[in-house]
């Protein structure tokens, strides 16, 4: 195990059968040493910086039947809510004020939000506030509409891979295709945003090899940020008897990701602050070094809901974070938080 984690530090680099024989046989001494190569990876990158965004997630229509995910179109148990341009302009402004320098705009795949509708209310925004980051989370279009979104003004975009396994992939997303993911992914990455991919831990089916292959599939595709997060089962969706995915495998996946790509920005997600009392802590232990924080509005906040009890911490919790971050050593930062070697425009 220390030869192979060794190597992991310093080289970022591990084959199929490493990955693999670390998942099957770590334990926490080995989770210790891993993390905190993990820790001095991250200090050698961004520092003791955690990365705040704001998550404004504006629509809870979907079109698609992702079977884990509460707002899939089939789920008729769920009120659904659209904001307008006004309303989102209304939340941005107020975040603005708090201090906030990325806007992450989430939804599902919501077609009410044409190209159109989406490039007029970005143009606005970078109007607005042309030195904050916008970051477009809403699933699969078109390259001319990535393209749209990002002469707009759009610098980022949040598209899990979701899993790298084909066969699971287009068994848990029905009507969509592996392929078409990975090609999303390689187009967002084309056009010039920071990119960022990301999976779920605990899927069905999901074995320490498929982990490796979503591992390798981060590493070839080298994202500019990772999100991964146990699954969270949703009792009006087919996954509802599943089990819910292991907070610890979770943070030793983060750990991996970190060494393997040490320019990535990586959140501590929702679905681990939600299942985890000391997932925030544990999560940035073992390198993660970003944050989301809701700015949606308080009305629609419990509506967005792709699993039960989902964790809205929001500026209220600011103190408290900046607390917890000093007692283990970190530091939250309330800039952009770009990856590390990207400029936009020159990336392209
Ligand atoms: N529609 C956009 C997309 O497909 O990228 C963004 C919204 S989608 C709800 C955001 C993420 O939520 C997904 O990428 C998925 O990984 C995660 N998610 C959905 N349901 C979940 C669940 N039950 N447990 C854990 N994560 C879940």
């Amino acid at each position: 195990m220390k030869n192979i984690l060794d190597k992991l530090y310093r080289t970022n680099c591990l084959n199929k059968e490493e990955i693999i024989f670390i998942l099957d046989n770590i334990d926490k001494e080995w989770e210790n040493y891993l993390f905190n190569l993990a820790k001095n990876t991250l200090f050698e990158t961004y520092g003791n910086k955690i990365f705040i965004r704001g998550l404004l997630e504006f629509s809870n229509y979907c079109r698609n039947n992702c079977i884990y995910c509460g707002i899939r179109k089939d789920n008729s148990n769920i009120d659904r809510y659209r904001l307008d341009k006004k309303e989102i302009l209304a939340s941005l402004e107020e975040s603005s004020e708090l201090g906030y320098s990325t806007f992450v705009l989430q939804s599902g795949e919501d077609l009410y939000y044409t190209d159109e509708y989406l490039e007029d209310l970005i143009r606005e925004i970078k109007f607005k506030y042309p030195d904050k980051a916008v970051t477009l989370s809403i699933g699969e279009r078109s390259f001319e509409s990535y393209e749209k979104l990002f002469e707009a003004g759009a610098d980022r975009f949040l598209l899990r891979h979701e899993t790298a396994d084909p066969i699971i992939y287009n068994s848990i997303h029905p009507k969509m295709y592996w392929n078409e993911r990975k090609n999303c992914l390689y187009n967002l990455k084309n056009i010039g945003y920071q990119t960022g991919a990301g999976f779920i831990v605990g899927l069905p089916n999901q074995t320490n090899k498929v982990l490796a292959e979503d591992l390798l599939f981060l590493k070839e595709l080298e994202p500019a940020m990772v999100g991964i997060g146990p699954l969270i089962p949703h009792p009006d969706t087919p996954l509802k008897k599943e089990k819910i995915g292991s907070a610890e495998k979770t943070i030793v996946l983060i750990a991996l990701i970190r060494l393997l790509l040490p320019d990535a920005l990586i959140p501590v997600t929702t679905a681990l602050n939600t299942i985890y009392e000391y997932g925030f802590e544990r999560g940035i232990l073992a390198g993660a070094n970003v944050i989301m924080l809701n700015i949606s509005p308080s009305h629609v906040r419990k509506k967005y809901e792709i699993y039960k009890n989902k964790e809205t911490k929001d500026i209220q919790e600011l103190n408290i974070l900046k607390k917890k971050a000093k007692n283990i050593g970190f530091v939250i930062n309330m800039e952009r938080g770009d990856n590390l070697n990207f400029r936009r425009n020159e990336n392209v």
